[in-house]
């Protein structure tokens, strides 16, 4: 006999998944209908409107993909290249690696523009790499997760727009707790993931792609290697048609537009706002206990905050300490970084005041099992500071 499906409390403060609203869980509880039902078209109608609001675009193809965040990574990947194209993709973290990857997959001629990981990559040499090759398409991570780093995305879209070149963005962490400004940056097209900043499960990849990269996908020489991710196809079943293409995951759909919701009603610069100030408060904190965070100044990520595992210590060990203790989940760090950074998410519901100081007080303990002493409370009180000046 199995005994009933149950799991113990966890409060997730990693990478993400990040904790999923307690309203959306709800939400996806609500009786299936059909997915050609025409009560389901308006709910996806409500969900492509509601995209468009936190993509901050007004692009006509915007829409989830059935899968995770890879599958918008993938979609994207096999829509706009064609087998022999020059593409040039930033590497600094792991998931500007997978883009290379898939893009080579695809039959891309990878021209890779390298950083070291923790650091953005430098717009001037998206630049001279423009100048220098045939590149037709900029893929580059905004958010990337591994690091913690923002890439600043402006000045490359002004450069890809002089060389007439298509500008991908993954958006997978950022959506939902910082500006992605989609139209005002130039951003063609996007991809992103629920599990993130939006509280949902993982299981859909919202994308988003303007008119001058759909003009692109009509001129294609050749078909798309991809049957599920053809976003031609995919579009006559999102757009007016509504051609059966897939079974859409229903219960994952009712998810993202009660995430979706959420979103709208907080307000977006409210919402980032949120993750600015817990963000700050929870890096003054660990600061002021001697930790030292791994990213860029200045180029930090406000949901993604990570610090370098102090001399003397076990990043294995602490984790295991704030999981088996006390039921928080952080993060490691991903290939080189292994072992050397530790990686705390404040996401969509899970940014919030509790959660900073449950961690602050979570590392000073889990820190002190390993003999390594912080003065006592130290790193709750610098945050507390934080949040009195922020109310005045
Ligand atoms: N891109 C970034 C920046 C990510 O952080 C992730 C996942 O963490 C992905 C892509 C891939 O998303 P998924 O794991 O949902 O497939």
């Amino acid at each position: 006999m199995y005994k009933e499906l149950s799991v113990s409390k966890k409060n997730l403060l990693g990478a993400g998944p990040s904790s999923v609203d307690p309203k959306v869980l709800k939400a996806m509880s609500t009786p299936l209908v059909g997915h050609l039902d025409p009560e389901f078209l308006v709910i996806m109608n409500e969900t492509m409107d509601l995209l468009r609001h936190v993509f901050q675009t007004q692009n006509k193809l915007t829409m989830p993909m059935s899968g995770t965040g890879s599958s918008g990574m993938e979609t994207v990947f096999v829509n706009f290249i064609e087998p022999g194209d020059d593409v040039i993709v930033g590497i600094n973290g792991l998931f500007g690696m997978r883009m290379a990857d898939i893009a080579n997959r695809c039959g891309a001629k990878v021209h890779p523009i390298e950083a070291e990981w923790g650091r953005i990559i430098d717009p001037d040499q998206v630049k001279e790499k423009l100048d220098a090759t045939d590149a037709k398409l900029v893929a580059i991570v905004h958010a990337e997760t591994s690091t913690g780093v923002c890439q600043p995305l402006k000045e490359i879209s002004n450069y890809c727009k002089e060389k007439e070149a298509l500008l991908i963005a993954d958006c997978v962490t950022s959506l939902g707790g910082m500006p992605v400004n989609i139209d005002e940056t130039g951003i063609d097209i996007a991809y992103s993931g629920t599990q993130k900043c939006l509280s949902c499960p993982p299981g859909l990849a919202p994308i988003t792609v303007n008119d001058r990269a759909l003009e692109k996908l009509r001129k294609r020489k050749t078909p798309v290697l991809s049957w599920y991710f053809d976003l031609s196809m995919l579009q006559n079943y999102w757009g007016k048609e509504r051609f059966y293409h897939h079974t859409a995951p229903i219960s994952m759909i009712y998810a993202l537009r009660e995430a979706l919701k959420i979103v709208y009603e907080e307000g977006l610069e409210s919402r980032f706002k949120r993750h600015q100030l817990h963000s700050k408060a929870l890096v003054r904190g660990l600061e002021s206990m001697g930790i030292e965070m791994f990213a860029q100044e200045g180029h930090r990520l406000p949901m993604l905050n990570a610090f370098k595992i102090p001399a003397g210590t076990d990043d294995v060990k602490l984790r295991k300490y704030l999981l088996e203790e006390l039921g928080i989940e952080i993060s490691g760090g991903l290939g080189a970084l292994k072992g050397k950074i530790g990686r705390i998410g404040l996401m969509g519901y899970s940014c919030d005041k509790s959660n900073v100081m449950a961690i602050l007080s979570g590392l000073e303990l889990a820190f002190m099992a390993q003999n390594y002493c912080i003065e006592g409370n130290i790193g709750i009180k610098a945050a507390e500071t934080v949040y009195r000046q922020s109310c005045c």
